[in-house]
Parts: C-alpha cells; sequence; structure tokens
C-alpha cells in the first residue's frame, strides 16, 4: 500500500487498461492509425481521453476549446460527452494532421460539434475575445507547442467562465522538468508554467501524473 502516487510499470498499467478502458472501437483504430506517424506521441493515451470525456460530462461542458488538435483522439472524447447543441473550437495550424481529426469527427458522428481554425492558436484565441467571448467556455484543452504555452494560458483564463476548467497536457514532460541540465525552450517554458501556476489565486489547482501529466485549473 502507498499515500504517493504509485510507480505506473507496463504490467500495472496494462491492468489499469484491462479493468477500466472503454476506448469504442472507432477511437482505438484512430489511435493505432496515429501510432504510424513519428509523432504519435503527441497523442493521448486511452485512459486520458476517457478521463476528459468524464470531466466534459461532470462540468455539464456545452462550448470547449482545443489548442492543439493533431489528428483528433482528444477532441472526439470530449465531444462525444459535451451538451448538445454545443462547439468545440479545434485550433491547429497542420492541415495534414487535422484531415485525419477530421475524417475521424465524421465517422463518430462529431462533424457537427468540432469546428476546426486552422491558423496559430494565439491568433483564433485573440479573435475569439475581440469576439466578446470572454468568460464564455466551459473547458479549455492546453496541447500545443510548449513554447507558448504560457500566452495560451492567459488568453485561455479570460475566454473561461468562473468554475470553468484549463487543462494544460505533458506538465510532466517526460520527467525532464526535474533534470535542471535541460534547459530548452519548450522545458523551461513547462517548468515556469508549473511554478507558476502553484501560486496563481485565480485558480484552483490540481497536476495530475496521468500520461505525461494533466494540470487541472478551475477558474474562481
Ligand atoms: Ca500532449
Amino acid at each position: 500500500m502507498t499515500n504517493r502516487t504509485i510507480q505506473m510499470n507496463d504490467s500495472l498499467y496494462q491492468y489499469l487498461l484491462s479493468t477500466s478502458s472503454r476506448e469504442s472501437p472507432l477511437l482505438k483504430k484512430l489511435r493505432l492509425e496515429t501510432a504510424k506517424d513519428p509523432m504519435a506521441r503527441m497523442q493521448i493515451g486511452p485512459e486520458q481521453g476517457q478521463f476528459m470525456g468524464l470531466l466534459t460530462k461532470l462540468i455539464g461542458a456545452r462550448n470547449i476549446i482545443e489548442v492543439g488538435t493533431f489528428t483528433g483522439y482528444s477532441s472526439i472524447c470530449m465531444a462525444q460527452n459535451i451538451i448538445q447543441p454545443g462547439s468545440l473550437i479545434c485550433c491547429d495550424i497542420s492541415q495534414e494532421w487535422t484531415s485525419i481529426a477530421k475524417e475521424y469527427w465524421k465517422l463518430a458522428g462529431v462533424d457537427h460539434i468540432c469546428e476546426l481554425r486552422l491558423a496559430p492558436a494565439l491568433e483564433t484565441l485573440n479573435d475569439l475575445l475581440k469576439q466578446g467571448k470572454a468568460r464564455s467556455f466551459d473547458i479549455v484543452f492546453i496541447d500545443a507547442d510548449k513554447e507558448n504555452y504560457d500566452e495560451y494560458y492567459e488568453s485561455c483564463l479570460k475566454l473561461i467562465r468562473p468554475g470553468g476548467l484549463i487543462l494544460i497536457d505533458n506538465t510532466l514532460w517526460s520527467g525532464s522538468v526535474i533534470d535542471l541540465s535541460i534547459t530548452d525552450v519548450d522545458t523551461k517554458s513547462i517548468r515556469a508554467l508549473n511554478i507558476k501556476l502553484q501560486g496563481d489565486k485565480r485558480i484552483e489547482l490540481s497536476h495530475l501524473p496521468i500520461g505525461d501529466g494533466l494540470t487541472l485549473c478551475l477558474k474562481h
């Protein structure tokens, strides 16, 4: 028995999936297809997708933003649990990856919910603010380039409603956050945001060791 987060070896991870995963055949197909891509590590795991779907339902989300869509796994997990009529604005800059997402949105029956914005996410977020959409979103999932994480967070904090949730992915960054010999821009950016969030009085905070680290920020 342990009262700190348990070490997750391969066997225990497989057990966790075998007893709790409810991944649909379609999501599995998308995950396996994406696994062939050299950037496959950018895809969230099935247990994280299921958790995000549960959070979407728990908070009663109707309006969501995703910063970084890749091939669509996380967007489908959230869109399938959104209250309808609802919308999920998907920000990405890759036509290639999001063409796979679009194909799977159709197959999952969520293509009327997911709206792709093919542009740098900061532009899309700023446009939404200019359109008067501050405080109107229930969930934001931040999972794009790490260099801009703080700017994404600040924009999203304006766009989210009080009681809304910001989810930030890769906040343990394969453990690089504690290896101070690693000083690349991405790692430094994640470290700085983690420290900032701890003292940020605008939010309630929980940092979960699921996937590559997932930070939950509930806006006051
Ligand atoms: Ca990620």
